[in-house]
């Protein structure tokens, strides 16, 4: 019988590549979430529990028919800027939801957990890149939440009972560079999205949030890495606690930052449009630059990055806008 791997928030961006690489690695993916922000027709290899991770009663049953090897936690709010305006939002879902998860995997004897953290859970460092030994000192309510949840499983792991790795995401970009899958957040946020609908003329103009920053153009820095990276991060995380691996915290990024500005030249060379801008006061929450040190995964994960480099990400996330490279 294949082994079965629960992913949590798999039917979302993330979690739904996570289970496209669960599945080319052997693994059958349980995809289980609350289709609030995630998408039915995502869920292509394996089945679908539709269910909240607050649900604790669903969660078990889940557990309990599948017997999952590990859980994938993917569930969660994302966005920094909603998080500022309606954190008890964000304490509920990313906190409580994750205190009952753990509590539910816990009860039902999972010992493996994949946490999807973040470069958020840093706020803005003293020094760049990111080291994983980087004091976390979260500016934002979504980053807070995702420090909790860190710190929850380190206690729970105490015991020994349970194993985790907690990876700490940088900017995941692009799409699944087969076309399987795309990035479709409701409303859309995110920069690369966001800029690829203006040049499509789907928005009138990108809105850049900042040119103030201590930066060389003024812009944001930010470390982009390819959803597919980050799911292939996953099976690496899991492959090695199921080696037999501790639990421990890694950054998966690249080492290479873009600028908000640098994002939208990237576009324009490869779809040959402008990409119309204007520009806005900066947005609450958002730290200047994020860069991670990526060494720590490949050392223990042997996990590198395949397809982040800057023209791979805009071109698989420019196919599901329906952009071509220019000519
Ligand atoms: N950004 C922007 N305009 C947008 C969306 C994002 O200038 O419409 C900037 C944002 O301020 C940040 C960077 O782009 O510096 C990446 O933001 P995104 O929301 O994609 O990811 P986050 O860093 O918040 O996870």
């Amino acid at each position: 019988m294949m082994t079965s791997v629960l992913v949590t928030g798999g039917a979302g961006f993330i979690g739904s590549h996570a289970c496209k690489a669960l599945s080319r690695a052997g693994y059958r993916p349980i995809a289980y979430d609350s289709l609030e922000t995630g998408h039915r027709d995502a869920v292509l290899w394996g089945p679908l529990v539709v269910g909240d991770i607050a649900d604790r009663a669903l969660l078990g049953a889940a557990i309990a028919t599948h017997r999952p090897v590990a859980i994938m936690h993917f569930a969660a709010y994302a966005y920094v800027g909603e998080s500022v305006r309606e954190p008890a939002r964000y304490y509920r879902n990313n906190v409580g939801g994750t205190l009952a998860l753990l509590e539910t995997a816990a009860s039902h004897g999972v010992e493996h957990i994949v946490f999807s953290s973040s470069c958020a859970t840093y706020g803005v460092p003293d020094a760049m890149p990111i080291l994983e030994t980087t004091p976390q000192r979260p500016i934002n309510p979504y980053g807070r939440t995702k420090l909790i949840g860190e710190v929850m499983l380190r206690d729970f792991c105490s015991s020994g009972a349970m194993r985790h790795v907690a990876l700490r995401y940088f900017n995941a970009a692009g799409a699944d560079p087969e076309g399987a899958l795309a990035e479709r957040h409701d409303p859309e946020t995110h920069l690369i999205p966001r800029a690829l609908m203006a040049a499509a003329g789907a928005i009138p103009a990108l809105e850049i949030f900042g040119g103030d920053y201590p930066t060389p153009d003024g812009t944001c820095i930010r470390d982009y890495i390819h959803v597919s990276d980050l799911a292939d991060a996953h099976v690496a995380a899991l492959d090695y606690l199921l080696a037999g691996g501790s639990s421990t915290a890694l950054n998966i990024g690249t080492g290479t930052g873009h600028s908000v500005r640098d994002i939208l030249s990237g576009i324009e060379a490869l779809t040959g449009r402008a990409v119309p801008s204007i520009l806005h006061p900066r947005r609450a929450g958002d730290p200047p630059m994020l860069v991670a040190d990526p060494r720590r995964a490949r050392e223990i994960l042997g996990f590198s990055p395949r397809h982040s480099d800057l023209g791979t990400i805009l071109a698989t996330a420019a196919r599901s806008f329906g952009l071509r490279r220019a000519a």
